[in-house]
């Protein structure tokens, strides 16, 4: 790989010792003169030749950060690389294409991605290609340990055609399978989003994202969303921008709204008692998309509410808590 063509931003690039050897120089003058011991001004000297031979490495920050730094499986990772506006920057992190966009301001670029809730913990690779408008390609790949994640197990009764469909609600779920697989298809090619994400209800939010839950005894599942203790009929509003790219009754989900904000991420809201908006429909966030309800596959009213990123289902909490505002 050619690397001679990249040339590193100012704050990479490296680090004159000026600093250290005045701050140790004062600080050999200032012992000499309280206390004139060798032994001191010999350590002293030892300290200075190793700082300056540390601040001959390149500067510590780093061309691709992570955010949360702690990556568990269901995390969000808000991914920031620096390199050329011009350059071309080409992802890939546990099967799932990364697309890049450049920040607002221009400094850096980003990407939205996230790591799967049944992901398995261990070491990952985070390919990260910058080809260069000059030519050449910059290998900016790192190793990324994926650490567990504690999720609870819960266990909850519902109505039975829920755990055990017939052969009629059974072709409605295949069908209802490849309208999703359709619509998760087709995001939108820039990002839709702007800012931080917010919560979708005033409501209490449960820690319910990942629980193993038994239904009825018998089937298991992976909870891939956040429940809300929202009563029947609060207003459920979109978190962030976007586009409605399905809202209709499903067979588990209830009546159920999905949200495209682009590069393949993508929200969900289920259990309905009413939708409010319509497929193709562009959203602003804070926008009403209809009211909570107990339709669909539940114990009672509530809002389940789920973030999708090219397949991989994320916490909700956490995409809640990253800030944004510095991406776009
Ligand atoms: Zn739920």
């Amino acid at each position: 790989m050619n690397s001679s063509t990249w040339h590193p931003p100012e704050k990479l690039r490296w680090s004159g010792p000026n600093t250290t050897i005045q701050l140790a120089t004062m600080l050999i003058e200032m012992t000499c003169l309280r206390n004139r011991c060798p032994r001191v001004l010999f350590i002293l000297l030892m300290v200075t030749a190793i700082a300056c031979a540390a601040d001959r490495r390149p500067s510590p920050s780093p061309p691709v950060t992570l955010t949360p730094a702690v990556v568990v499986a269901g995390s969000p990772e808000l991914i920031r690389v620096e390199a050329p506006a011009t350059a071309q920057l080409d992802g890939e992190w546990l099967g799932r294409k990364l697309e890049f966009f450049r920040s607002r301001d221009g400094h850096a670029w980003f990407a939205l991605a996230g790591v799967d809730v049944e992901a398995t913990p261990g070491s990952s690779t985070l390919h990260i290609d910058a080809k260069l408008a000059a030519g050449g390609v910059r290998d900016l790949s790192r190793t990324i340990l994926v650490r567990p994640a504690h999720y609870r197990t819960g266990a909850l009764t519902v109505a039975p055609r829920f755990v055990q469909p017939g052969p009629e609600e059974m072709k409605e779920i295949q069908a209802e399978v490849q309208l999703k697989e359709k619509v998760f298809a087709a995001s939108a090619s820039e990002p839709e989003w702007t800012g931080d994400f917010r919560a979708p209800v005033a409501a209490a939010p449960t820690d319910s994202f990942g629980t193993r839950r038994m239904f009825n005894g018998k089937l298991a599942s992976i909870h891939k969303g956040m429940d809300f203790r929202a009563g029947m009929g609060t207003v459920v509003r979109a978190a962030n921008s976007g586009t409605v790219v399905l809202a209709r009754p499903l067979y588990y989900e209830g009546n159920c709204v999905i949200i495209d904000h682009g590069l393949g991420l993508f929200t969900l809201s289920m259990h309905f008692s009413r939708i409010d908006v319509k497929e193709g429909q562009h959203v602003a966030q804070g926008q009403p998309i209809g009211r909570s309800g107990a339709t669909g596959r539940v114990t009672g009213p509530h809002l389940h509410w789920a973030v999708r990123w090219q397949g991989a289902y994320l916490d909700p909490a956490k995409l809640l808590r990253l800030n944004l505002a510095q991406a776009r």
